[in-house]
């Protein structure tokens, strides 16, 4: 089978591999669709040295059950399926408590992130991919090329969101930075389960013309006025909860510079910005915020997402590219091409 490969520093290329065994606990999945993601060009942008030279990518996949392992219960052949983001082991203390994309045994204290199909196990980009049956969530009727990205593009705003949900009442404003791949699916989801005010910024005009029709109830260019611009919305108080999808310098800055006291930040877009805290005053942000450097989801938020998406309450915008052409896709996505999610479709 062909097998998206991570070969050397920044690149990629398409190497055969035999299918794979399964073992009496997995299901051959036949991948219907594998998502492309920032950290998809992160990841291959480690340096020579890094340990998953050589693996399979792709943590966004859903397909089509090929076969089933001995001892699988309640699946069969021809029934459509999501893989879980995070690979938990389901029984450690931080999975029964719910929090199982902290999972300590598949994300082992200093591990560069926890266990995910493509990131320490063989990915979805493949014609192929072996799961534990346990790792697999039902998709229906959805397509798996649109239900592919729910697995972290939904998924991860899903469990941002989660969070700070008590927070989002009718009367609270909250301002989303980014409509890119994880952005676009934000908004939609906010849109969906939220009552609160939407302020929804990107720098592109047309991400912004989709946040208007995609329930945004202002959205703004991310450029030097817009700071003033949400403060003057908000009586000069401020965001209840400020979600930044992008993470570079100026979104940081944005973040700090609008989120109210008491209010909360959810850093999720993995641009290195920065911003100064001390155990004092020598900080910008006001007293009281609550801030998360947000990691993917649990299963429950993946389940969130995929109803909203069988419900048609929000959709992934998809930018369809054959298995075949992924050095291609890996390069439009690394030179910003890409509106909406990127699918490899075997
Ligand atoms: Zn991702
Ligand atoms: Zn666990």
């Amino acid at each position: 089978m062909r097998a998206v490969t991570y070969v050397r520093n920044n690149t990629v290329e398409i190497q055969d591999r035999p299918v794979p065994e399964i073992a009496p606990d997995q299901v051959l999945l036949r991948v219907g669709g594998a998502g492309l993601c920032h950290s998809d060009i992160a990841i291959i942008g480690m340096g020579d040295d890094n340990p998953l030279i050589g693996s399979t990518l792709g943590h966004e996949v859903a397909g089509t059950v090929e076969r089933v392992g001995d001892d699988v219960r309640g699946w069969s052949p021809g029934d459509g399926a999501i893989v879980a983001l995070i690979l938990a082991c389901g029984q450690c203390r931080e999975c029964l408590a719910g929090r199982d994309n902290q999972c300590e045994v598949v994300y082992p204290r200093g591990a560069l992130a926890p266990l995910s199909p493509g990131i320490g196990s063989p990915g979805g980009m493949a014609d192929y991919i072996a799961v534990r049956a346990h790792h697999l969530d039902p998709i229906g009727d959805l397509d798996p090329v649109a239900a592919a990205p729910l697995a972290d593009a939904a998924l991860t705003p899903m469990h941002a969101i989660n969070t700070v949900r008590d927070r989002m009442t009718g009367d609270a404003t909250v301002v989303t930075i980014g409509l890119g791949g994880l952005g676009h699916l934000a908004l939609q989801i906010l849109a969906a389960t939220t009552g609160s005010r939407i302020i929804a910024l990107d720098t592109d005009p047309e991400k912004l013309a989709f946040a208007r029709e995609h329930g945004a109830d202002l959205a703004l260019a991310s450029d030097g006025e817009a700071a003033d611009r949400i403060l003057a919305e908000t009586g000069g108080v401020g965001a209840d909860v400020v979600f930044d999808f992008v993470g570079v310098q100026p979104t940081v800055d944005l973040a700090v510079s609008v989120v109210r006291g008491g209010g909360a930040i959810r850093f999720v877009g993995l641009g290195n910005g920065s911003f100064p805290y001390t155990a004092g005053s020598g900080t910008p942000l006001p007293w009281g915020v609550n801030i998360e450097r947000a990691y993917g989801g649990t299963r429950s938020d993946l389940r969130q997402a995929v109803a909203l998406a069988r419900a048609g309450r929000i959709g992934v915008e998809v930018v369809r590219y054959p298995l075949d052409d992924a050095v291609r896709a890996f390069d439009d996505l690394h030179h910003g091409r890409v509106a909406g999610r990127a699918v490899l479709v075997p």
